[in-house]
């Protein structure tokens, strides 16, 4: 998780919203990546889409059976169907997203009768300083943009 979080800091400095995941297979990091949805101008480039792409491309495979996810923040519902399609193993995760998230908030996806492989989940990782980091970033934000 740790990893994670260097990667979130790093998007934060890229000007990306503070998010970091990594990849993990048998004690060996095989992908990580911050989000870069506005560096790339792609709605999809979260990091956990980002890591997913990178390992599975890295490993030559679409399935990533004996994978690790660390991310710093509860993924969204694109990034648990994704999480599903990669068969990842286990998920971990920092802060929960109750406006955003889809694991233990929101549509929990990993619970939907269409969802067909489901990770084991562990969240709460480094859950202060993983929320912390979202929480000055937004809080920044707003200070730099009175009134919006
Ligand atoms: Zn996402």
């Amino acid at each position: 998780m740790e990893l994670a979080l260097d990667e979130a800091r790093a998007a934060e400095s890229r000007g990306e919203v503070p998010i970091g995941a990594v990849l993990v297979v048998r004690g060996a990091v095989i992908a990580r990546a911050g989000n870069r949805t506005r560096e790339l101008n792609d709605p999809t480039a979260h990091a956990e889409m980002l890591v997913l792409r990178e390992a599975a491309h890295n490993l030559s495979a679409e399935r990533l059976l004996e994978a690790d996810l660390y991310v710093t923040l509860e993924p969204c519902t694109m990034c648990a169907a994704a999480i599903s399609f990669a068969r990842i193993r286990r998920l971990y995760f920092g802060a929960t997203d109750i406006k955003g998230g889809a694991v233990v908030s929101g549509v929990r996806f990993f619970s939907a009768p269409t969802c067909h492989h489901v990770p084991e989940v562990y969240s709460g990782m480094a859950e202060s300083e993983c929320a912390g980091m979202l929480r000055t970033f937004f809080q920044g934000r707003r200070d730099q943009k009175p009134g919006i």
